[in-house]
């Protein structure tokens, strides 16, 4: 059950940390998205720079070739046929890694730089068709050149189309690599800084999770001795946290007098209401005279009497212990003597069998021999309304080192396991509709403020349709 619990807890904080609308989730969301978008911006920009620098030098090189070709071209056919003049103009501009050849609609390579009959390159670069004009980065088996193909007008006489390529390889595979290496260092730089950020965030956002924890231990009875005080917060924070004190202390003034309009109420309704009760009781023993029907609305009459009574007693009670007012004479008390005495008392009222189980010898415990008995009168009576007649109930004592260990048993109708904490609340009632009797949801609550107030402790064991099982833990004498 523990381990059931503990999962559940786990489960619940994983799924608050990765709560989209938590503002731990947004603003590390944000952040880190806009520091992506950042430095990917700047990624691209450098690449592009880069790509500038290592490749459009060499296009625009490319350009300046293409057109001054054709102007060579007519110069040297001052000294020397056309075709002689190109093969001079081609000789006069090609290098070792950049190649110029002439090629005519028809196929035929009419002349070409000395170094594409080397190696194997022109079987590579010659039969090429589709050329662009403009310069453009073609992957060749694994060696990149920048091509382009303009048509080779001299004096307006077509001679073919003039290509060049420029073997670039070295500076692609180099842009190629540190793109590469840019891209990883653009990407571990987003993971660093994402980290950093939900931690820190995380920093930021933490007094306001103390807040929360804080503010989750205020209970109504505590509202007077509730402060938040934080430690090294942002001045925002700080005033909220101001905010919640000054609110917590306008609400613990108004519970106050809450509970002393309650206790005073109560009060002031319990005397007239119990000489009520003694009028409506009397007439009933001395009604002779009365016909059944008076008879039964005087019955009526009084039981809703007493049991208003009874509720304006559970609420001063609690409103003396919330006040502190409530006193307990904590004497040694024998507990087999009290519960005979009560159990003889609740027999008054029900027929069900109460079976007690005592250790041989005294047992004595320390409490308020009346308040005690008002515990375990609640608790009996309690297994009765809760239980069919023809199911015991039995009461247990046990002895465990220090502490003595009442146990009220019954087989009733039980509770189910999620309001098994909540039925020591005030006014809470576990169902409406299955409490056949007319309590008030005050009774367990008084049982408690009652057994806490002599130093002990209440617990409940219930299974539904099996039954419940109280066990007040009381100190041993
Ligand atoms: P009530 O006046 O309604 O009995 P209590 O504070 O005594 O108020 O009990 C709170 C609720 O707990 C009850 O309404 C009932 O539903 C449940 N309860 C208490 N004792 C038992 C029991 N022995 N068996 C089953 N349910 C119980």
């Amino acid at each position: 059950m523990k381990l059931r619990a503990n999962k559940l807890i786990n489960i619940k904080k994983l799924r608050n940390k990765f709560d989209s609308s938590s503002l731990r989730v947004r603003l590390t969301v944000g952040m880190a998205l806009f520091s992506a978008i950042g430095l990917g911006s700047l990624a691209i920009w450098t690449g592009m720079r880069m790509q500038h620098i290592l490749i459009v030098t060499h296009k625009e090189n490319i350009k300046y070739i293409a057109e001054r070709f054709p102007q060579d071209v007519k110069i040297y056919t001052e000294m020397a046929t056309l075709p002689v003049a190109t093969q001079k103009a081609i000789d006069n501009l090609a290098s070792a890694d950049k190649l110029l050849w002439v090629k005519t609609n028809s196929g035929q390579v009419t002349a070409l730089a000395a170094d594409l009959e080397k190696d194997g390159i022109g079987e590579i670069l010659l039969p090429l068709n589709n050329v662009p004009p403009i310069p453009q980065v073609r992957d060749l088996n694994g060696s990149y050149w920048l091509m382009c193909a303009t048509p080779l007008k001299v004096d307006d006489k077509y001679l073919g189309d003039l290509f060049i390529a420029q073997d670039i390889t070295k500076d692609q595979v180099m842009f190629l690599n540190l793109m590469r290496s840019l891209s990883i260092a653009t990407f571990i730089m987003i993971v660093v800084m994402t980290l950093t950020i939900a931690h820190y965030i995380n920093y930021l956002i933490r007094p306001l999770k103390r807040i929360s924890q804080l503010t989750e231990n205020v209970s109504a009875d505590k509202l007077s001795e509730a402060h938040i005080h934080l430690e090294n917060a942002p001045s925002e924070v700080r005033e909220l946290a101001d905010t919640f004190d000054e609110m917590l202390v306008r609400l613990s003034e108004a519970w106050e007098h809450q509970r002393e309009l309650l206790s005073n109420v109560s009060h002031e309704l319990r005397t007239p209401l119990t000489i009520i009760s003694g009028y409506l009781q009397s007439t009933l023993r001395r009604g002779d005279n009365l016909t059944e029907i008076q008879k039964e609305a005087l019955t009526t009459a009084s039981s809703e009497a007493d049991r208003t009574v009874q509720l304006l007693q559970d609420l001063l009670d609690l409103a003396r212990a919330d006040s502190g007012r409530m006193h307990f004479q904590l004497e040694s008390v024998i507990l087999n003597d009290l519960i005979e005495e009560v159990v003889g008392m609740t027999k008054q009222y029900s027929n069900h069998q109460i079976n007690i189980e005592l250790p041989h010898q005294l047992v004595q415990v320390k409490a308020d021999a009346n308040r005690l008995k008002q515990v375990l009168l609640n608790l009996i009576d309690n297994a009765v309304k809760y239980s069919d007649e023809e199911q015991a109930i039995n009461i247990k004592v046990q002895q465990q080192q220090q502490q003595t260990i009442i146990q009220v048993c019954d087989r009733g109708m039980g509770i189910p396991l999620q309001q098994q904490n909540r039925i020591f609340e005030r006014f809470y009632r576990v169902d409406e509709a299955r409490n056949r009797s007319g309590g008030t949801g005050l009774g367990l609550s008084i049982v408690k403020t009652l057994v806490e107030g002599m130093g002990g402790s209440i617990s409940v064991r219930s299974q539904i349709g099996e039954g419940t099982t109280f066990a007040v833990k009381l100190l041993s004498i």
